[in-house]
Protein backbone atom coordinates (compact mmCIF):
# COMPACT_ATOMS: atom_id res chain seq x y z
CA UNK A 1 0.00 0.00 0.00
CA UNK A 2 1.19 2.96 -0.93
CA UNK A 3 0.17 7.01 -0.83
CA UNK A 4 0.08 8.94 -4.24
CA UNK A 5 -0.14 12.66 -3.82
CA UNK A 6 -2.04 14.60 -7.31
CA UNK A 7 -1.03 18.00 -7.94
CA UNK A 8 -5.15 19.06 -9.18
CA UNK A 9 -7.96 17.52 -8.15
CA UNK A 10 -9.71 17.29 -11.55
CA UNK A 11 -11.64 14.27 -12.81
CA UNK A 12 -8.83 12.89 -13.82
CA UNK A 13 -6.77 12.92 -10.02
CA UNK A 14 -10.86 11.15 -9.51
CA UNK A 15 -10.35 8.65 -11.86
CA UNK A 16 -6.87 8.16 -10.79
CA UNK A 17 -7.88 7.26 -7.39
CA UNK A 18 -10.80 5.13 -8.37
CA UNK A 19 -8.37 3.19 -10.19
CA UNK A 20 -6.03 3.12 -7.17
CA UNK A 21 -8.52 2.27 -4.25
CA UNK A 22 -8.67 -1.75 -5.11
CA UNK A 23 -5.00 -2.43 -5.51
CA UNK A 24 -5.20 -0.82 -2.10
CA UNK A 25 -3.14 2.67 -2.18
CA UNK A 26 -4.32 6.11 -0.92
CA UNK A 27 -4.38 9.58 -2.53
CA UNK A 28 -4.39 13.06 -1.34
CA UNK A 29 -4.95 15.48 -3.45
CA UNK A 30 -3.97 19.39 -3.17
CA UNK A 31 -5.98 21.76 -4.93
CA UNK A 32 -7.13 25.67 -4.14
CA UNK A 33 -10.44 25.34 -5.90
CA UNK A 34 -13.67 25.80 -3.49
CA UNK A 35 -14.91 22.20 -4.59
CA UNK A 36 -12.32 20.00 -6.73
CA UNK A 37 -14.56 16.92 -7.90
CA UNK A 38 -11.39 14.33 -6.77
CA UNK A 39 -11.95 15.49 -3.32
CA UNK A 40 -15.25 13.80 -3.43
CA UNK A 41 -13.25 10.49 -3.88
CA UNK A 42 -9.93 10.86 -1.88
CA UNK A 43 -8.41 13.59 0.80
CA UNK A 44 -8.04 17.07 0.09
CA UNK A 45 -5.25 19.34 1.16
CA UNK A 46 -6.72 22.74 0.45
CA UNK A 47 -3.92 24.80 -0.89
CA UNK A 48 -2.21 26.81 -3.55
CA UNK A 49 0.71 24.47 -5.29
CA UNK A 50 2.91 27.43 -4.40
CA UNK A 51 2.61 27.30 -0.79
CA UNK A 52 5.64 25.69 0.32
CA UNK A 53 4.52 25.17 3.57
CA UNK A 54 1.18 23.12 2.73
CA UNK A 55 3.67 21.31 0.10
CA UNK A 56 6.01 20.46 2.77
CA UNK A 57 2.88 19.21 4.70
CA UNK A 58 1.80 17.41 1.42
CA UNK A 59 5.14 15.59 1.03
CA UNK A 60 5.43 14.65 4.31
CA UNK A 61 1.85 12.55 4.23
CA UNK A 62 2.72 10.67 0.33
CA UNK A 63 5.35 7.88 -1.22
CA UNK A 64 4.94 9.79 -4.27
CA UNK A 65 4.10 13.08 -5.95
CA UNK A 66 1.73 12.86 -9.85
CA UNK A 67 0.05 15.54 -11.70
CA UNK A 68 -3.34 15.76 -13.14
CA UNK A 69 -2.94 19.03 -14.81
CA UNK A 70 0.47 19.69 -17.29
CA UNK A 71 0.08 23.38 -16.28
CA UNK A 72 1.35 22.81 -12.26
CA UNK A 73 3.83 25.59 -12.61
CA UNK A 74 7.52 23.57 -13.12
CA UNK A 75 9.27 24.90 -10.70
CA UNK A 76 6.72 24.31 -7.86
CA UNK A 77 7.41 20.37 -9.51
CA UNK A 78 10.96 21.09 -9.08
CA UNK A 79 11.30 22.39 -5.56
CA UNK A 80 9.19 19.66 -4.77
CA UNK A 81 11.52 16.87 -6.11
CA UNK A 82 13.60 17.52 -2.69
CA UNK A 83 11.33 16.10 -0.69
CA UNK A 84 8.79 13.55 -2.31
CA UNK A 85 9.63 11.46 -5.71
CA UNK A 86 7.96 13.23 -8.63
CA UNK A 87 6.69 11.75 -11.68
CA UNK A 88 7.00 12.35 -14.36
CA UNK A 89 10.13 14.33 -13.85
CA UNK A 90 9.86 17.95 -13.56
CA UNK A 91 11.65 18.31 -17.40
CA UNK A 92 9.46 16.15 -19.02
CA UNK A 93 6.70 18.50 -17.85
CA UNK A 94 8.31 21.67 -18.36
CA UNK A 95 8.74 20.54 -22.19
CA UNK A 96 5.27 19.52 -22.50
CA UNK A 97 4.17 22.45 -20.74
CA UNK A 98 5.61 24.54 -23.85
CA UNK A 99 4.68 23.95 -27.22
CA UNK A 100 7.92 25.38 -28.61
CA UNK A 101 10.17 22.79 -26.78
CA UNK A 102 7.78 20.25 -27.67
CA UNK A 103 7.70 20.69 -31.23
CA UNK A 104 11.96 21.10 -30.98
CA UNK A 105 11.56 17.30 -29.10
CA UNK A 106 9.71 16.03 -31.56
CA UNK A 107 11.80 17.51 -34.71
CA UNK A 108 14.69 16.23 -32.76
CA UNK A 109 13.61 12.89 -32.09
CA UNK A 110 12.82 12.56 -35.88
CA UNK A 111 8.63 12.99 -35.96
CA UNK A 112 7.04 15.27 -38.35
CA UNK A 113 5.13 18.33 -37.41
CA UNK A 114 3.21 20.80 -38.81
CA UNK A 115 5.97 23.89 -39.94
CA UNK A 116 6.26 26.16 -36.65
CA UNK A 117 8.04 29.55 -35.97
CA UNK A 118 8.31 31.18 -32.56
CA UNK A 119 6.39 34.87 -32.52
CA UNK A 120 7.08 37.11 -29.70
CA UNK A 121 6.46 40.81 -31.85
CA UNK A 122 3.52 41.47 -34.83
CA UNK A 123 7.29 41.73 -37.00
CA UNK A 124 7.35 38.00 -36.32
CA UNK A 125 4.48 37.37 -36.99
CA UNK A 126 4.17 38.71 -40.27
CA UNK A 127 8.18 37.47 -41.11
CA UNK A 128 6.55 33.80 -40.15
CA UNK A 129 3.19 34.32 -41.73
CA UNK A 130 4.98 34.68 -45.15
CA UNK A 131 7.86 31.62 -44.44
CA UNK A 132 5.14 29.04 -43.41
CA UNK A 133 1.87 30.66 -45.08
CA UNK A 134 -1.51 31.01 -44.85
CA UNK A 135 -3.65 29.72 -43.00
CA UNK A 136 -2.12 28.71 -40.13
CA UNK A 137 -2.54 29.05 -36.43
CA UNK A 138 -1.33 31.44 -33.72
CA UNK A 139 -1.11 29.71 -30.46
CA UNK A 140 0.67 31.16 -27.01
CA UNK A 141 3.67 28.85 -26.36
CA UNK A 142 2.02 27.70 -22.39
CA UNK A 143 -1.16 27.51 -20.81
CA UNK A 144 -2.95 26.63 -23.77
CA UNK A 145 -5.29 23.40 -24.05
CA UNK A 146 -8.43 22.43 -25.14
CA UNK A 147 -8.23 24.70 -28.23
CA UNK A 148 -7.77 27.31 -25.26
CA UNK A 149 -5.24 30.37 -26.36
CA UNK A 150 -5.21 30.02 -30.01
CA UNK A 151 -6.80 32.00 -33.29
CA UNK A 152 -6.67 30.15 -36.79
CA UNK A 153 -5.59 33.28 -39.45
CA UNK A 154 -6.97 32.82 -42.46
CA UNK A 155 -5.84 36.02 -44.61
CA UNK A 156 -3.43 38.88 -43.82
CA UNK A 157 -5.93 41.29 -42.52
CA UNK A 158 -6.45 37.98 -39.58
CA UNK A 159 -2.27 38.81 -38.91
CA UNK A 160 -3.11 42.05 -37.31
CA UNK A 161 -5.94 40.76 -35.04
CA UNK A 162 -4.60 37.84 -33.99
CA UNK A 163 -1.70 39.83 -32.56
CA UNK A 164 -4.16 41.71 -30.34
CA UNK A 165 -5.98 38.93 -29.18
CA UNK A 166 -2.84 36.94 -28.42
CA UNK A 167 0.38 39.22 -28.75
CA UNK A 168 1.84 39.75 -25.31
CA UNK A 169 3.37 36.54 -24.59
CA UNK A 170 5.66 34.00 -25.87
CA UNK A 171 3.71 32.92 -29.18
CA UNK A 172 4.06 29.91 -31.69
CA UNK A 173 2.83 30.11 -35.13
CA UNK A 174 2.14 26.70 -36.92
CA UNK A 175 0.69 25.84 -40.75
CA UNK A 176 -2.55 25.05 -40.28
CA UNK A 177 -3.41 20.89 -41.03
CA UNK A 178 -6.15 20.06 -43.31
CA UNK A 179 -6.18 16.68 -41.72
CA UNK A 180 -8.12 13.55 -42.74
CA UNK A 181 -8.09 12.54 -38.87
CA UNK A 182 -7.00 13.16 -36.21
CA UNK A 183 -5.29 10.13 -33.56
CA UNK A 184 -3.71 9.70 -30.07
CA UNK A 185 -1.08 6.88 -28.89
CA UNK A 186 -1.48 6.89 -25.21
CA UNK A 187 1.46 4.97 -23.83
CA UNK A 188 3.19 4.15 -20.39
CA UNK A 189 6.27 3.91 -19.28
CA UNK A 190 6.93 2.56 -15.65
CA UNK A 191 9.92 3.18 -13.33
CA UNK A 192 11.81 0.44 -13.71
CA UNK A 193 11.60 1.14 -17.81
CA UNK A 194 8.97 -1.14 -19.25
CA UNK A 195 6.83 0.51 -22.16
CA UNK A 196 3.53 -0.27 -23.12
CA UNK A 197 0.98 1.74 -25.26
CA UNK A 198 -2.82 0.97 -25.37
CA UNK A 199 -4.21 0.98 -29.48
CA UNK A 200 -4.02 3.94 -31.84
CA UNK A 201 -7.45 5.65 -31.04
CA UNK A 202 -9.60 8.23 -33.40
CA UNK A 203 -10.69 11.44 -31.82
CA UNK A 204 -12.97 14.13 -33.08
CA UNK A 205 -13.22 17.84 -31.50
CA UNK A 206 -16.00 20.55 -32.15
CA UNK A 207 -14.65 24.08 -30.81
CA UNK A 208 -10.99 22.52 -29.86
CA UNK A 209 -12.58 20.20 -27.40
CA UNK A 210 -12.67 16.37 -27.62
CA UNK A 211 -16.34 15.38 -28.57
CA UNK A 212 -15.42 11.39 -29.27
CA UNK A 213 -12.63 9.22 -29.29
CA UNK A 214 -12.81 5.30 -30.77
CA UNK A 215 -10.61 2.55 -30.37
CA UNK A 216 -9.17 0.25 -31.75
CA UNK A 217 -9.18 1.47 -35.84
CA UNK A 218 -9.27 -0.87 -38.62
CA UNK A 219 -6.88 0.06 -41.29
CA UNK A 220 -4.38 1.89 -39.53
CA UNK A 221 -1.85 -1.18 -38.82
CA UNK A 222 1.83 1.24 -40.57
CA UNK A 223 0.32 4.30 -39.22
CA UNK A 224 0.00 2.81 -35.38
CA UNK A 225 3.69 1.29 -35.57
CA UNK A 226 5.12 4.55 -36.71
CA UNK A 227 3.12 6.20 -33.68
CA UNK A 228 4.17 4.00 -31.24
CA UNK A 229 7.60 3.86 -32.17
CA UNK A 230 7.33 7.79 -31.86
CA UNK A 231 5.58 7.66 -28.17
CA UNK A 232 8.47 5.22 -27.38
CA UNK A 233 11.56 7.36 -28.44
CA UNK A 234 10.11 10.57 -26.31
CA UNK A 235 9.25 8.15 -23.50
CA UNK A 236 13.05 7.00 -23.74
CA UNK A 237 14.41 10.75 -24.58
CA UNK A 238 12.57 12.30 -21.77
CA UNK A 239 13.04 9.29 -18.84
CA UNK A 240 9.13 9.68 -18.73
CA UNK A 241 7.51 7.96 -16.10
CA UNK A 242 3.81 7.64 -15.90
CA UNK A 243 1.71 7.79 -18.20
CA UNK A 244 1.08 10.21 -21.69
CA UNK A 245 -0.61 10.96 -24.74
CA UNK A 246 1.07 11.65 -27.98
CA UNK A 247 -1.55 13.83 -30.41
CA UNK A 248 -1.19 13.46 -33.85
CA UNK A 249 -2.71 14.52 -37.18
CA UNK A 250 -3.09 11.91 -39.96
CA UNK A 251 -2.26 13.59 -43.83
CA UNK A 252 -1.96 12.24 -46.70
CA UNK A 253 -0.41 9.30 -45.16
CA UNK A 254 1.62 11.49 -43.13
CA UNK A 255 1.92 11.63 -39.06
CA UNK A 256 2.26 15.27 -37.46
CA UNK A 257 2.20 15.41 -33.69
CA UNK A 258 0.50 18.15 -32.92
CA UNK A 259 1.10 18.01 -28.77
CA UNK A 260 1.95 16.01 -26.10
CA UNK A 261 -0.09 15.85 -22.74
CA UNK A 262 1.95 14.54 -19.71
CA UNK A 263 -0.66 12.79 -17.72
CA UNK A 264 -3.25 10.34 -18.27
CA UNK A 265 -5.45 11.73 -21.30
CA UNK A 266 -9.15 12.28 -22.24
CA UNK A 267 -8.67 9.97 -25.42
CA UNK A 268 -7.87 7.35 -22.74
CA UNK A 269 -10.95 7.33 -20.93
CA UNK A 270 -12.52 4.35 -23.08
CA UNK A 271 -9.61 2.35 -21.61
CA UNK A 272 -11.30 1.76 -18.09
CA UNK A 273 -13.90 -0.62 -19.63
CA UNK A 274 -12.52 -1.43 -23.20
CA UNK A 275 -8.93 -2.59 -21.57
CA UNK A 276 -8.02 -5.11 -18.73
CA UNK A 277 -6.00 -2.17 -17.43
CA UNK A 278 -6.53 1.15 -17.88
CA UNK A 279 -4.52 4.48 -18.16
CA UNK A 280 -5.17 5.54 -14.50
CA UNK A 281 -4.47 2.26 -13.30
CA UNK A 282 -1.55 1.94 -15.50
CA UNK A 283 -0.54 5.26 -14.25
CA UNK A 284 -0.68 4.26 -10.85
CA UNK A 285 1.32 1.03 -11.40
CA UNK A 286 4.21 2.90 -13.63
CA UNK A 287 4.66 5.52 -10.80
CA UNK A 288 5.33 2.89 -7.75
CA UNK A 289 6.95 0.89 -10.03
CA UNK A 290 4.90 -1.88 -9.82
CA UNK A 291 4.36 -4.05 -13.47
CA UNK A 292 2.34 -2.70 -15.90
CA UNK A 293 -1.07 -3.93 -16.95
CA UNK A 294 -2.65 -5.12 -20.07
CA UNK A 295 -3.20 -2.57 -23.00
CA UNK A 296 -4.97 -4.66 -25.46
CA UNK A 297 -8.38 -3.77 -26.45
CA UNK A 298 -11.34 -5.88 -25.72
CA UNK A 299 -13.68 -5.73 -28.31
CA UNK A 300 -14.52 -2.17 -29.98
CA UNK A 301 -14.87 1.19 -27.29
CA UNK A 302 -16.30 4.64 -27.89
CA UNK A 303 -16.24 7.46 -25.57
CA UNK A 304 -18.63 10.31 -26.00
CA UNK A 305 -17.56 13.13 -24.00
CA UNK A 306 -20.51 15.41 -21.78
CA UNK A 307 -19.35 18.71 -22.52
CA UNK A 308 -21.07 22.32 -20.30
CA UNK A 309 -23.22 19.95 -18.59
CA UNK A 310 -24.67 16.42 -18.86
CA UNK A 311 -27.42 14.68 -21.35
CA UNK A 312 -30.59 12.39 -19.77
CA UNK A 313 -28.36 9.33 -18.02
CA UNK A 314 -31.56 7.11 -18.69
CA UNK A 315 -30.74 6.19 -22.31
CA UNK A 316 -27.08 5.24 -21.89
CA UNK A 317 -27.79 3.08 -19.03
CA UNK A 318 -30.21 1.49 -21.16
CA UNK A 319 -27.40 -0.14 -23.53
CA UNK A 320 -26.12 -3.12 -22.51
CA UNK A 321 -21.85 -2.69 -22.73
CA UNK A 322 -22.36 1.47 -22.29
CA UNK A 323 -21.08 3.13 -18.76
CA UNK A 324 -21.39 6.06 -17.51
CA UNK A 325 -19.32 8.73 -16.05
CA UNK A 326 -20.65 11.50 -13.93
CA UNK A 327 -17.56 13.79 -12.37
CA UNK A 328 -19.74 15.50 -10.05
CA UNK A 329 -18.95 18.72 -11.25
CA UNK A 330 -21.70 21.94 -11.71
CA UNK A 331 -22.23 22.40 -14.99
CA UNK A 332 -20.48 25.59 -16.75
CA UNK A 333 -20.17 26.58 -20.51
CA UNK A 334 -17.03 24.30 -22.11
CA UNK A 335 -16.51 22.66 -19.00
CA UNK A 336 -16.04 18.57 -18.93
CA UNK A 337 -18.56 17.53 -16.42
CA UNK A 338 -18.53 13.74 -17.88
CA UNK A 339 -18.48 10.90 -20.48
CA UNK A 340 -20.07 7.64 -21.38
CA UNK A 341 -17.94 5.06 -22.87
CA UNK A 342 -20.12 2.52 -25.15
CA UNK A 343 -18.58 -1.08 -25.30
CA UNK A 344 -19.08 -3.96 -28.35
CA UNK A 345 -17.99 -6.99 -29.63
CA UNK A 346 -17.57 -5.96 -33.18
CA UNK A 347 -18.29 -2.53 -35.14
CA UNK A 348 -21.78 -3.17 -36.59
CA UNK A 349 -23.00 -3.74 -33.00
CA UNK A 350 -21.25 -0.46 -31.79
CA UNK A 351 -22.38 1.71 -34.74
CA UNK A 352 -26.02 0.60 -33.90
CA UNK A 353 -25.95 1.65 -30.06
CA UNK A 354 -24.30 4.94 -31.27
CA UNK A 355 -27.51 5.74 -33.24
CA UNK A 356 -29.52 4.95 -30.64
CA UNK A 357 -27.94 6.92 -27.89
CA UNK A 358 -27.52 9.91 -30.12
CA UNK A 359 -31.04 9.54 -31.51
CA UNK A 360 -32.54 9.48 -28.01
CA UNK A 361 -30.02 12.18 -26.41
CA UNK A 362 -30.60 14.65 -29.82
CA UNK A 363 -26.92 14.50 -30.24
CA UNK A 364 -27.18 12.98 -33.40
CA UNK A 365 -24.61 15.68 -34.61
CA UNK A 366 -21.78 14.23 -31.80
CA UNK A 367 -22.37 10.31 -33.02
CA UNK A 368 -22.39 11.00 -36.53
CA UNK A 369 -19.00 10.88 -37.50
CA UNK A 370 -17.87 7.80 -35.76
CA UNK A 371 -21.01 6.01 -36.59
CA UNK A 372 -19.56 6.82 -40.29
CA UNK A 373 -15.62 5.99 -39.23
CA UNK A 374 -17.35 2.47 -38.32
CA UNK A 375 -18.27 1.81 -41.96
P1 LIG B 1 -4.51 21.86 -29.33
O1 LIG B 1 -4.92 22.68 -28.15
O2 LIG B 1 -3.21 22.26 -29.93
O3 LIG B 1 -4.58 20.37 -29.07
O4 LIG B 1 -5.63 22.14 -30.47
C1 LIG B 1 -6.97 21.75 -30.31
C2 LIG B 1 -7.53 21.31 -31.63
O5 LIG B 1 -7.45 22.38 -32.59
C3 LIG B 1 -6.75 20.16 -32.28
O6 LIG B 1 -7.13 18.91 -31.75
C4 LIG B 1 -7.16 20.35 -33.73
O7 LIG B 1 -8.49 19.87 -33.95
C5 LIG B 1 -7.16 21.85 -33.89
N1 LIG B 1 -5.79 22.30 -34.31
C6 LIG B 1 -4.78 22.66 -33.50
N2 LIG B 1 -3.66 22.95 -34.20
C7 LIG B 1 -3.96 22.76 -35.50
C8 LIG B 1 -3.23 22.88 -36.73
N3 LIG B 1 -1.94 23.28 -36.76
N4 LIG B 1 -3.88 22.58 -37.88
C9 LIG B 1 -5.18 22.19 -37.88
N5 LIG B 1 -5.93 22.07 -36.76
C10 LIG B 1 -5.34 22.34 -35.58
Amino acid sequence: MATIGILGGGQLARMLALAGAPLGHRFLVVDNAEDPCAAQVAPLLHADWRDRDALVEFARRIDVATFDFENVPAETAHWLTGHVAVFPNPEALATAQDRFLEKTLFTGAGIGTPAFATVDSLDDLRDACARIGLPAVLKTRRLGYDGKGQCVLREPADIERAWQRLGGVPLILEAFVPFDCEVSVIAVRSRSGEFRHYPLTRNWHRDGILSASLAPLEGFVELEQRAIAHARELAERLDYVGVFALELFVHGGQLLANEMAPRVHNSGHWTIEGTACSQFENHVRAVLGQPLGDTAARGHSVMLNWIGELPEAGPVLAEPGAHWHDYGKSPRAGRKVGHATLCADDPATLAAMLERVGRALGRAEQVAPVIAALG
